[in-house]
């Protein structure tokens, strides 16, 4: 993508004072850079941005947005790169700012169940950090490899948000940095707040369109009890949805609600070459319930079980061992990388009430074969996130089909009360798509904010909406 000519260039003398915040090891502009040209999104081409900054602190990070903003260089920030919206992509090239060398666990305080980090830190640093604190962070994005800076950004859910909510509801506070250099703290270590305008929440989920963040305050929750998973197979996909709004009506609040149809189990098997059990029926789902003694777990299992087989469930299934339970939990973890090893897949994560989800897919699936397009479905059940994927037969009309389609399924799942991103973000890939779901005056405001934060739209630019 050509860049807005407005935009000026990362030159010799803009390469000389980045070395100087960061020193030279951590101004990329070789063949280094190609790492961070693109993010996990399929279909889309990388692009190299001009130079790779490396701060260590927000000091520098400050500088170096200072320094952008007076030379009006588009600045793309980037945690782990493991987005699938092209978030981190450097569209009009400019800097890439990567938050790898920000990542320290700074405190974890017991008294107040919180944890202050760094945006670099990984996900599963965290979880390794915090449960040797004795406490715990539920919340769980399929990719344990990302980034909490990337988490906040893009308000990540993953697979346990039916009983934990998003990254959202665990963040207390930030510290982020505007492109003025300007250092603002948002937030604290408290959960009550009503004073003034909640900045906090203004920046999660903003996609690194208005501001840097450089410090992040998390809830942390005591640890759960026991876990277990239940499989359940069903003879057709409408019986296993249905079955969902009747789980919840019990009182029932499992910490994950997945459904999976046969496709993806197979395509899943021969990925990893392992075997799921009872793989051969038309869908499943997949339910994780935590609680505080085995009498409970079993007694809450037993309910699901009673629900499920009340809407056509063939059986119950309940892995044996730990290992067992792991290695289930780990291939539904498989299901994207195995989509994509097996074709180039769109990704599509609508959200709508879960009490919709089998209406939604049902027409979505219908839609699909009217267009002759192969479609897999699955997803968070109990939340109403859905990930449809599209595959392309690699041609150009099956590419202006999927188009088509992908309009229509946005226009369904906001006719069903939805929205068109429930997790990914809108990124480059779903931007276009936004005034499907906002309307003008909507938009018109998110721009004046955007303004306000960054009046020369240099804050990851060309994504979430256009300004130009
Ligand atoms: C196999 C797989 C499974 C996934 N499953 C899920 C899932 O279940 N649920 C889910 O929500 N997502 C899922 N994702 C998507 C992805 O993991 C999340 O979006 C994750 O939150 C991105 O974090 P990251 O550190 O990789 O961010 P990046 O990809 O580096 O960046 C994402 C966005 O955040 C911005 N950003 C990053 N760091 C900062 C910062 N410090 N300040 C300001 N902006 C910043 C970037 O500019 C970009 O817009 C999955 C991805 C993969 C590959």
């Amino acid at each position: 993508m050509e860049a807005p000519s407005r935009y000026g260039k990362v030159t010799d003398d803009v390469l000389v004072l980045l070395s100087e915040i960061v020193g030279d090891k951590n101004v990329l502009t070789g063949d280094e850079r190609e790492n961070y040209s693109q993010d996990e999104t399929p279909k889309l081409k990388p692009v190299l941005p001009e130079v790779v900054v490396k701060p260590e602190d927000t000091g520098s990070v400050a500088k170096i947005l200072r320094l952008a903003n007076e030379r009006n260089i588009p600045v793309t920030p980037r945690g782990g790169g493991t987005g699938i919206s092209g978030g981190a992509v450097p569209i009009y090239g400019g800097i890439v700012l990567s938050l790898e060398r920000m990542n320290k666990i700074l405190e974890i305080d017991r008294d107040n169940f919180v944890a202050t980090v760094e945006p670099g830190v990984i996900l599963s640093d965290l979880y390794q950090a915090v449960e040797e604190q004795g406490l715990y962070y539920p919340l769980y994005p399929g990719e344990t490899s990302s980034s909490i800076g990337g988490n906040v950004a893009t308000n990540a859910g993953g697979m346990r948000a039916v009983k934990y909510g998003v990254t959202r509801h665990f963040v207390l506070g930030l510290e982020a940095v505007l492109p003025t250099g300007e250092v603002l703290p948002t937030g604290g270590k408290f959960v009550k707040c009503s004073t003034g305008y909640e900045l906090t929440q203004l920046i999660t989920g903003s996609e690194g369109t208005l501001a840097v963040i450089t410090k992040i305050l998390l809830r942390l929750i005591p640890p759960p009890g026991r876990k277990e998973v239940l499989f359940i197979p069903f003879n057709s996909l409408d019986d296993a949805i249905k079955s969902v709004p009747d789980i919840l009506k019990e009182g029932i609040l499992p910490t994950g609600l997945e459904f999976m149809e046969r496709d993806i189990i197979k395509m899943v098997e021969q990925y990893t070459g392992k075997e799921i059990p009872l793989h051969d029926y038309d869908a499943f789902l997949m339910i994780i319930v935590e609680a505080d003694s085995e009498e409970e777990i079993h007694r809450i299992a037993s309910r699901i079980g009673e629900v499920c087989l009340s809407h056509g469930a063939v059986d119950v299934f309940i892995p044996g061992s730990e290992r067992a339970k792991r290695n289930l939990l780990e291939l539904r973890e498989k299901f994207y990388p195995a989509i994509c090893h097996f074709g180039t897949p769109e990704i599509i994560d609508v959200v709508v009430p879960r009490s919709r989800v089998a209406e939604f897919v049902g027409k979505v699936k219908e839609m699909a074969s009217e267009y002759g397009i192969p479609l897999i479905s699955y997803g968070h059940a109990g939340d109403g996130n859905v990930h449809l994927h599209p595959m392309s037969q690699g041609t150009e009309e099956s590419e202006a089909k999927i188009k088509e389609l992908l309009t229509k399924i946005f226009e369904v799942g906001v006719s069903l009360g939805g929205t068109i991103s429930g997790e990914h973000g809108l990124g480059i890939a779903k931007k276009d798509y936004l005034p499907i779901a906002f309307d003008k005056g909507k938009i018109e405001l998110m721009k004046r904010i955007k303004q306000a934060f960054d009046p020369n739209n240099i804050m990851n630019p060309g994504k979430v909406l256009d300004l130009e």
